[in-house]
């Protein structure tokens, strides 16, 4: 089955009826560009930095960090990559005192953009790092923890100033660098049509949503149960925020660990999904459950899905479109 999988990297992720779904890849490493190019991704659609940052005792300087994103640039031959701004904070250790130690809630404390923007010169490094490495091949840079529209437009004049000056120091950069919001603070998902002019793509980080939605720790065991996106308002508010950006012509993806779960494929093309973004190693499933997956009779099937009342009734909703041929 392993073999049969594997056939699979070389063919396009389109439904039975004939619709292309993107599947870019999430990574944070060499190895994980390498396994996305080889089985045939359509680009990372998240690349991590914070690894870039962690385990050392000092910040990496415009050099390594620019040296380090182009190498992803430069590993996906031409599809388009993805870059994360630093997405740290008090939930990940970090020992070059960036983030603040010892605050009471660092879920919800300064992390993402949050800290990006109270330490604009750090901020402005990676950006010009990031603006430099387009030079090399198509990228996009992605802001996480987004909470509102100001944040888009402090990022897009700090990014406007540094590609200005990147250019003047005589730097051949893209054209073009798409800005996108990851979609993962609640107040964000609600307040996106005001701001989604603000920016160019969305990438709706679930892993995130969902615990910031249930009000349940993403990594607290006794919470598993109920920390799960199979939740009546994860499903409508998912379906709304893909809603809004296809009426607006905005390009959206999953980036969360739901995008990569095979089992959740039907559901999210059925709210109207065309773009994963999922770890590597379980591309190809997700392009196979892609393949086999009736997109019409999905759509048709959604309004059902979007009255589920609970859990239990989501579930059948899923087993339901297992059983289907
Ligand atoms: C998410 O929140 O869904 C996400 C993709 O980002 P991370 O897991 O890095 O917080
Ligand atoms: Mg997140």
């Amino acid at each position: 089955e392993r073999k049969q999988l594997y056939r699979l990297r070389r063919e396009p992720a389109r439904t039975l009826d004939g619709v292309d779904i993107k599947l870019y890849a999430n990574a944070e490493s060499r190895e994980d560009v390498a396994e996305a190019h080889a089985l045939g991704a359509a680009g990372i659609g998240l690349y991590r930095t914070e690894f870039l940052f962690l385990q050392r005792n000092e910040l990496p300087d415009e050099e390594e960090q620019f040296r380090a994103y182009r190498d992803v640039v430069l590993g996906m031959t031409g599809r388009v990559v993805t870059i994360r701004t630093l997405d740290l904070g008090a939930d990940k250790a970090d020992r070059t005192g960036l983030v603040l130690s010892g605050e009471p809630n660092p879920a919800l404390g300064l992390r993402g953009v949050r800290l990006s923007l109270s330490r604009a010169d750090l901020f402005e490094t990676q950006l010009r790092a990031i603006v430099r490495a387009s030079g090399y091949g198509p990228v996009r840079i992605l802001v996480p923890m987004v909470s509102g529209r100001e944040e888009m437009v402090s990022v897009r004049r700090l990014l406007k100033r540094v590609i200005r000056d990147v250019r003047s120091a005589g730097h051949e950069i893209a054209e073009q660098i798409p800005l996108g919001a990851m979609i993962e603070v609640p107040a964000a998902a609600i307040a996106l049509p005001g701001f989604i002019g603000a920016i160019d793509f969305i990438s709706v980080g679930t892993n995130d949503l969902v615990q910031y939605l249930l009000a349940a720790d993403r990594n607290n065991d006794a919470l598993a149960d109920l920390y799960s996106p199979l939740h009546p308002a994860v499903l409508r508010l998912l379906h709304t925020v893909i809603r809004t950006a296809h009426m607006r012509g905005k390009p959206v993806a999953v980036c969360g660990e739901m995008a990569g779960d095979a089992l959740f494929t039907p559901l999210l093309l059925a709210l109207g999904l065309a773009e994963f973004s999922l770890h590597p190693a379980t591309l190809l499933e997700v392009r196979k459950a892609v393949r086999e997956a009736d997109l019409a009779d999905l759509r048709k099937r959604s309004s059902a899905l979007l009255r589920a009342r609970d859990r239990e009734a989501i579930e059948r909703w899923m087993a339901m479109t297992t059983a289907s041929p």
